[in-house]
């Protein structure tokens, strides 16, 4: 009785049996990942009979272990780095999202194959929607065109947005442009890197800006992207997909200057959310999950 009473204290709200449902997260290395306490937080709410695990898989052992899936009988799994892009070749079936992106976040095993979606997008963009943010005609500044920038920058484009895009290297923003024009999204103007003008002009035009880079993140947080200061007006809304710091310096240097802001806590939460959803059926308390994430970041400060 004890021993079930601390269970319910410390792990899943419930003891594992022969009826325990499996999802997991594969990662490499994956030990500090959040989302186990995520997703166990919203199942033992629910009192859903699911249990959340962290697998550490090695790059070259990713086909081998999302084929097991099936055989283990475990219902999906979310891939994190370096995962996302290299288990394409051993996925059966794909969501546009994933198409588009080009990489899988999320697996679910449905009747025995393998469906690859990833929930980035929707992730993003489900705390823009619940702020009442209107995206169709607006000028959007993209920062990064890494995996992130990818998401974000097919979801805004599908929704109506004017897409203006600075990356480090340059090369990598054409190609993301071009990605989206061949998908007959429109035009993403593309900045020179190290154009401090016409940067500043095109935050000045912005409505949004949406960080999606490194910079910033733990252990670097006194970093800033290289962007001029002076561009961030009070009707211009920054959005930085980094969560960890939760304030991170380019949202502090935001604030400071009256821009209303949204860390990247919620797009984690709401990216795992819609995995959870697709896994179960069951939109999860998201308040519940968002508290977890909370509470494993303070932990790590
Ligand atoms: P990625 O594919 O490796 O892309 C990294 C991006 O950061 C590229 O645009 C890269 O520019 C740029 N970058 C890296 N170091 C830089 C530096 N020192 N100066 C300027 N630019 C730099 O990574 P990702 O998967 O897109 O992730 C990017 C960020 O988004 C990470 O902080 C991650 O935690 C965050 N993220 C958050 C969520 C969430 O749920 N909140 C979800 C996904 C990602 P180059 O092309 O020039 O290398």
């Amino acid at each position: 009785m004890t021993l079930l009473a601390s269970n319910r204290d410390h792990s899943f709200g419930f003891s594992i049996s022969g009826a325990t449902k499996v999802v997991g997260v594969f990662g490499y290395p994956v030990e500090h990942s959040l989302s186990p306490a995520m997703h166990n937080a919203a199942f033992t709410q629910l009192g859903l009979p699911y249990v959340y695990v962290p697998f550490a898989v090695p790059p070259e052992q990713i086909g081998v272990a999302v084929r097991s899936l099936s055989a283990l009988g475990i219902v999906g799994a979310n891939l994190t780095i370096p995962h996302k892009e290299i288990v394409l070749p051993f996925i059966d079936e794909f969501t546009q999202e994933a198409r588009d992106i080009g990489a899988v976040n999320t697996v679910h095993i449905v009747e025995g194959r393998i469906l690859g979606d990833n929930t980035d997008g929707r992730g993003f963009w489900e705390p823009l929607r619940e702020r009442g943010f209107k995206v169709a005609g607006k000028t959007v500044f993209i920062l990064g065109a890494g995996g992130a920038a990818r998401s974000v920058v097919f979801r805004l484009a599908r929704e109506g947005a004017h897409i203006i895009l600075l990356n480090r290297t340059k090369e990598r923003a054409e190609r993301l442009a071009s990605a989206v024009a061949e998908a007959g999204l429109g035009a993403v103007e593309v900045l020179l890197p190290g154009d401090e003008q016409a940067c500043l002009e095109a935050l000045l035009r912005a409505n949004l800006l949406v960080q999606t880079t490194r910079v910033g993140m733990y252990p670097h947080t006194e970093t800033l992207p290289e962007i001029p200061l002076a561009g961030l007006h009070p009707e211009l809304l920054v959005y930085d997909l980094v969560y960890n710091p939760i304030c991170t310096r380019l949202l502090s240097e935001a604030e400071r200057r009256g821009c209303p802001t949204l860390s990247g806590v919620k797009m984690l939460v709401y990216q795992g959310a819609f995995a959870f959803q697709r896994w179960t059926g069951v939109w999860p308390p998201t308040d519940i999950m968002e508290r977890a994430v909370l509470d494993g970041l303070l932990k790590k400060i």
